[in-house]
């Protein structure tokens, strides 16, 4: 039987481990389905986390020391899909990918968010053959080339600036005049010679062949015109969806409180509407969205993860 059960290896979940295996808990696994890091692994930069002021690093590289920090104090890393988390009487069972099953006493869910699909005629299509959305990945492929970049928030500004540094042009296309990024990063990008805004349209279709994307179709959504642009990679940054799927039952439904937005209600502790359930990070209500606010989350829930197997002893 473990103590604690941590699902998602980013930085809510990594903190929570290093904060439960350094608090005193002697068994404790994370599961990951891939390589601990989380979103932010795929981003080309971060120069908002107090203490770490080093624009030439990527997110992978940025991750890489928590995971040596947050696996030495005795944190068991399980590199394993989670598909549910059932609660057993006054415990809980995780059901692995693969039929295997874990028992243990808490369970705190880090499970994060995934990048959204925009929705455009050929985008599933294209997708990782010239539709990306991940430009530390991607971008080099397009160098000396041009690229577009569809959405206006931090992500979308912030890729752009990388792509920028990378491709002949970077031209952003949002749906509409205003953006959501943050003002610096939206600056910084407005004095980039070679990003150009194509404003209040949208990505109507995509052009390509069987060895991928070729060319996109953008339409001004006031004017209606449209413009085709060839030989562009595209890439897609509108925001994430919340990756809930491991506390649904057999029959769909959420086993906590959700908001209606699907993310889980919790309160400032962390707790959820089940006892011994914790969610930390952007799966959240509310979640700020930021690598500082999910790895504080996975302290506070793993602090109280730590008192609540105090008090059921
Ligand atoms: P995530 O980082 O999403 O991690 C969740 C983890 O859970 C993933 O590793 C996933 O593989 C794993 N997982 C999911 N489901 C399962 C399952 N069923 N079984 C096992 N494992 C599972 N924030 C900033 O503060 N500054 C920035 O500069 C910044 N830049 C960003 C740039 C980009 C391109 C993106 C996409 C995000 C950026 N963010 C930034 C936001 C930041 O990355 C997130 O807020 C943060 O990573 C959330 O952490 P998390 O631990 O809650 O979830
Ligand atoms: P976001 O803030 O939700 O922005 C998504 C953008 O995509 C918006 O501009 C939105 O347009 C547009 N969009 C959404 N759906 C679309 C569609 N179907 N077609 C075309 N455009 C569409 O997402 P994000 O930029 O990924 O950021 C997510 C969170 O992470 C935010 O809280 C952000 O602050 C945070 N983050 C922070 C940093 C940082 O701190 N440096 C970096 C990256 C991300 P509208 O504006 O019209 O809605």
């Amino acid at each position: 039987m473990l103590d604690c059960a941590i699902i998602g290896g980013g930085p809510a979940g990594l903190t929570a481990g290093l904060y439960a295996s350094r608090g005193g808990l002697q068994n404790v696994s994370l599961f990951e389905m891939g390589v601990p890091g989380g979103q932010i692994t795929k981003s080309s930069e971060i120069e908002n986390y107090p203490g770490f002021f080093d624009s030439t690093k990527t997110g992978l590289e940025f991750m890489d020391t928590w995971q040596k920090q947050c696996f030495a104090f005795g944190l068991k890393h399980e590199m394993k899909k989670v598909n549910s988390v059932q609660k057993t009487g006054k415990n809980f069972t995780v059901l692995l990918d693969g039929g295997d099953t874990v028992e243990t006493k808490t369970v705190i869910v880090a499970t994060g968010a995934v990048p959204r699909r925009a929705g455009f005629k050929g985008e599933d299509e294209f997708f990782g053959r010239g539709v990306s959305t991940c430009a530390t990945c991607d971008g080099f492929f397009y160098k000396d080339k041009p690229v577009t970049v569809l959405g206006g928030g931090d992500t979308a500004l912030e890729e752009a600036f990388f792509l920028s540094n990378i491709c002949s042009d970077v031209y952003v296309v949002h749906r509409r005049d205003e953006f959501r990024a943050a003002p610096p990063t939206l600056d910084r990008a407005i004095r980039k010679e070679n990003i150009h805004f194509i404003t209040d349209s949208i990505i109507e279709d995509c052009t390509g062949d069987a060895m991928g994307l070729s060319g996109v179709d953008i339409r001004n959504l006031k004017t209606d015109e449209v413009i085709h642009m060839e030989n562009t990679g595209l890439f897609v940054f509108v925001g994430q969806d919340v990756k809930n799927d491991v506390l649904k039952d057999d029959s769909g439904a959420f086993i906590c409180n959700m908001s209606d937005l699907d993310q889980v209600i919790v309160d400032l502790k962390m707790h959820t509407s089940i006892e011994g359930l914790f969610v930390a990070g952007d799966l959240r209500i509310d979640a700020p969205k930021q690598v500082v606010s999910a790895a504080g989350d996975g302290a506070i829930a793993a602090l109280q993860v730590i008192s609540y197997i105090q008090e059921q002893q």
